[in-house]
């Protein structure tokens, strides 16, 4: 880890006070907060590059004051008759399969401060820039100048390209697809109808090939693609591809994708019952089930790169059950004793 002898025992007290009490998940979670928010800075502009980890304790000073201050944490409007009647959205889903205590707490607090929401914006720019078809290239910038050679004929992407395009989300107008019986809506990234005349889903990520090299397929976005081939009914959808764009500034200014990576994918009768259990479980957790959180699942590579995790107790592996909406309760600060080491500099 880089972190300095002072900056590591500042990091562990800040999050003794937010209730971590086990010192190998101390450690786990400040290494991929540092492989997620560590940077090269070059303070003097002059080619002298250090590496900092200041934003990773920054983000856990902010986790603290957003937990000293509770009750400024502005709630969103949640009411039972609401949630009988309301569609869960392949966000919903997402989010819940991600984890269901970010699902919970997206749903119960207004996120004045998310995490890497500058690796949100990025990526939605790039959505813009790179996407598969209508892509808002800078002028005087060529297609092949936003890829690799490799990644550019691609068989798969080649293949989808040449398809007929039926359906591109993220336009001017905010169409979604929805399933009424099914108590659903989604919007997916492009619906294709192949030469045979079969229609298709794309969804794609854009993934910054530093922050993690290699990367399995993860089950959130899996289980969107899955929720458009199984629930939208306008078209029927019989497969989909999942891709993961890599991308890098190699030129410093212009970003590039530098591999790709496809799942392609087909209704089954697990992902099928896959997706009826999660509403089941999301129904549950509407008709104000207390449900159980196993600790076990707790991943803190997931918790570091967790959009909410500010907002989150649960990633202390204290709490074993968890309510809609998230329990205020649960948001709590310890007092561990200041480091002496740290006294002198206070
Ligand atoms: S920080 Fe971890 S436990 Fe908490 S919501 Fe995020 S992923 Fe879930």
């Amino acid at each position: 880890m880089k972190y300095s002898h002072k900056q590591l025992i500042f990091a562990k007290y800040l999050m003794e006070r937010i209730g971590f009490k086990d010192e190998d998940k101390i450690l786990d979670y400040l290494e991929h907060l540092e492989l997620l928010y560590g940077k090269w800075v070059d303070y003097t502009n002059h080619g002298d590059w250090n590496f900092t980890v200041s934003d990773c304790i920054q983000m856990l000073l902010d986790e603290v004051k957003i937990k000293s201050e509770k009750k400024s944490i502005e709630k969103k409007s949640i009411e039972k008759k609401d949630l009988k009647n309301h569609t869960y959205t392949a966000t919903d889903l997402s989010n819940f399969v991600f984890c269901p205590i970010s699902y919970v707490i997206q749903k119960s607090f207004k996120i004045t401060n998310p995490s890497g929401q500058e690796y949100t914006e990025t990526g939605r720019q790039l959505h813009e820039q790179l996407r598969l078809i209508n892509k808002k290239i800078p002028v005087g910038v060529h297609e092949k100048d936003t890829m690799t050679h490799e990644v550019y004929n691609d068989e798969i992407i080649r293949k989808i390209r040449k398809s007929e395009i039926i359906f591109c989300g993220h336009g001017s107008e905010n169409i979604y697809f929805s399933n009424p019986e099914e108590k659903y809506s989604g919007q997916p990234d492009y619906i294709f109808k192949d030469d045979e005349g079969t229609y298709f889903v794309v969804e794609e990520k854009f993934i910054y090939i530093n922050s993690e090299r290699k990367r399995d397929f993860h089950l959130n976005h899996l289980a969107q693609l899955y929720s458009y081939i199984k629930y939208i009914n306008q078209y029927k959808i019989k497969y989909g591809y999942l891709i993961y764009w890599y991308y890098n500034f190699p030129n410093n200014h212009l970003p590039m994708v530098m591999s790709v990576k496809i799942r392609k994918t087909e209704e089954n009768i697990r992902s099928s019952d896959f997706l009826d259990q999660v509403f089941i479980d999301l129904k549950k957790l509407d008709d104000g089930d207390n449900e159980i959180f196993d600790v076990n699942t707790l991943n803190m590579k997931k918790c570091a790169g967790c959009v909410v995790n500010k907002y989150c107790n649960h990633k202390t592996g204290v709490y074993n059950d968890y309510t809609l909406p998230y329990n205020t309760n649960y948001i709590q600060l310890h007092y561990p004793k200041f480091p002496e080491e740290l006294k002198k500099n206070r």
